[in-house]
């Protein structure tokens, strides 16, 4: 945050404010800042939450593969049940995000 000076009453104030406090003058912020903003981050199209959703699907199949292998092996394999386990949460909680969101976008 940097102090810049009221082009109105020549108070200090800080180059994030809307107006200045002593005046109510509106601030301009210097160009460099200004520049620095952001634009808002614009909705992802429904073409993009297609793509999601198959991605997720696709985590969700992986981690169901993953568990049914760490079944099949008897060997108390912790790594590989973790990994089937965090897959499968993994993949059904961006599934069920990616369909609301698609259903939200639809709309
Ligand atoms: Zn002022």
């Amino acid at each position: 945050m940097a102090m810049m000076t009221c082009s109105e009453c020549g108070r200090a104030v800080s180059s994030k404010a809307a107006a200045c406090v002593g005046c109510g003058a509106p601030i301009e912020p210097p160009a460099g800042l200004a520049m620095a903003r952001t634009p808002p981050p614009t909705p992802p199209s429904v073409r993009d939450l297609r793509r999601h959703l198959a991605l997720a699907v696709a985590a969700l199949f992986l981690g169901l593969i993953a568990a049914l292998a760490a079944d099949h092996d008897r060997s108390g394999d912790r790594l590989g049940q973790f990994i089937a386990a965090l897959l499968l949460i993994a993949g059904i909680c961006w599934t069920l995000v990616t369909l609301v969101r698609l259903w939200a976008a639809k709309r």
